[in-house]
């Protein structure tokens, strides 16, 4: 989960984009980047952290133009660093990009790529979508995207700039939140409304794999398959702050109801032929279950609870014994740990003191680990043999 925002109209990109991500850094804040069309030429600036790292950055070298997209991040593949931050671009720099979502096949997709000279700089999904978009470009980005869409596997919002095409960008979505702002003489795309709202209250919806092609004055809609549509738009009279919270009196009950969509997006990528497989994502070797025969579950609070849950479950269909503990009583009760035991931590922060006291117990002991972990880069995430994460968002 991402927040993606992009402008075009008469006021500076630099200050949209920055204040758009204002509202969307909820939604992530591993790092933040915008990138704005100058005189025919790209500029990005990137930044690890909160945004206003990148706010600090932009004081002291400001870009200019009036065309632009940002990013702020929560890092579902790479750790959160300067290089993995998006923007990301071409082998070129004629095409950048900001993306909410994950590529699945991203690393099929990559090895095809290399193959064809691309040169990667970060350990992102999202980096093959620019250079995809580079080898499909062939100087209509609409059908460029129209293939791309086709090739890519998961879940994507996207904003696009092509340094060729300095008066417009490109929005398009599949199963990951956009919406688009119409306003008087500029135009904007967003991850959510509130990013909008300081411009205009006109919002049109994209389904998905439909393209919008942004431009300060006027918005097409071109569906997947060719040909266009007409835009619909609707007025939206709420506030900011109802806004944020999805039209849920609390956060608390907006996450409940997201409990669905994280579980799906964690789900969907290990599948493969409709079986689970961790080969592609998490780089776990298959027939790596088996050799286990036992299972203990450590974690705290929540996770716990999660773990119990995870207990009956491997139990009632792997038939392997399992016991779920609290991370704190775990490590001062000896446990009883075997040549064929696995230890599989969860923890959301990947911080949580008594569960990173266990991971260091069990490797002490020569057991493997096995995190379950929603933060990417945390301390139990790098210490663990092997690793899952969770795609839940912050
Ligand atoms: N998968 C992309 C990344 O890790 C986007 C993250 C997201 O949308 O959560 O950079």
């Amino acid at each position: 989960m991402c927040g993606i925002v992009g402008y075009v109209g008469p006021r500076s990109a630099q200050e949209v984009l920055l204040r758009g991500l204002e509202h969307l850094e909820y939604r992530g804040y591993d790092s933040a980047g915008i990138a704005v069309v100058d005189q025919g030429e790209i500029q990005v600036s990137k930044a690890k952290g909160r945004l206003r790292n990148l706010r600090d950055r932009l004081e002291a070298h400001p870009l200019h133009g009036n065309l632009g997209i940002g990013h702020t991040r929560w890092a579902t593949h790479g750790e959160p660093s300067d290089l993995n931050a998006h923007p990301h671009t071409d082998v070129k720099g004629d095409i950048a990009l900001v993306h909410n979502g994950i590529i699945e096949n991203h690393q099929r997709l990559r090895e095809f790529l290399e193959g064809q000279g691309c040169v990667f700089v970060s350990q992102t999904d999202t980096e093959v979508i620019a250079h995809l978009l580079h080898y499909l470009y062939r100087g209509d980005m609409v059908q460029a995207l129209r293939e791309a869409s086709g090739m890519l596997e998961g879940s994507w919002a996207l904003c696009v700039l092509h340094r060729g095409e300095p008066d417009k960008f490109w929005a398009t979505r599949k199963d990951s939140p956009l919406v688009l702002g119409l306003g008087e003489g500029e135009n904007l795309a967003a991850s959510d409304i509130p990013a909008i709202l300081g411009h205009t209250r006109e919002i049109a919806l994209l389904e998905d794999k439909e393209i919008a092609e942004v431009r300060a004055d006027g918005v097409r809609i071109l569906t997947p398959v060719g040909g266009e549509r007409p835009v619909r738009t609707f007025h939206v009279d709420w506030d900011v702050a109802a806004a944020e919270k999805g039209g849920w009196p609390h956060f608390m009950l907006k996450e409940i109801y997201e409990q669905p969509r994280a579980l799906a997006d964690t789900v969907h990528p290990r599948i493969s032929d409709g079986l689970p497989s961790f080969e592609a994502q998490d780089d776990i070797p298959e027939g790596f279950w088996r050799q286990f025969d036992t299972i203990s579950i450590v974690a705290c609070g929540t996770a716990m609870h999660a773990g119990m849950i995870g207990k009956n479950l491997i139990e009632r269909l792997a038939r392997i014994p399992v016991e779920c503990d609290i991370a704190s009583e775990f490590r001062y009760r000896d446990p009883i740990l075997g040549k064929h035991s696995l230890v599989l931590l969860i923890s959301q922060s990947g911080e949580t003191a008594d569960s990173l006291a266990a991971l260091r117990l069990a490797k002490d002991k020569g057991v493997p680990v096995l995190g379950i972990v929603n933060l990417v880069g945390s301390s139990i995430a790098r210490e663990s043999d092997y690793l899952l994460y969770t795609y839940a968002g912050p």
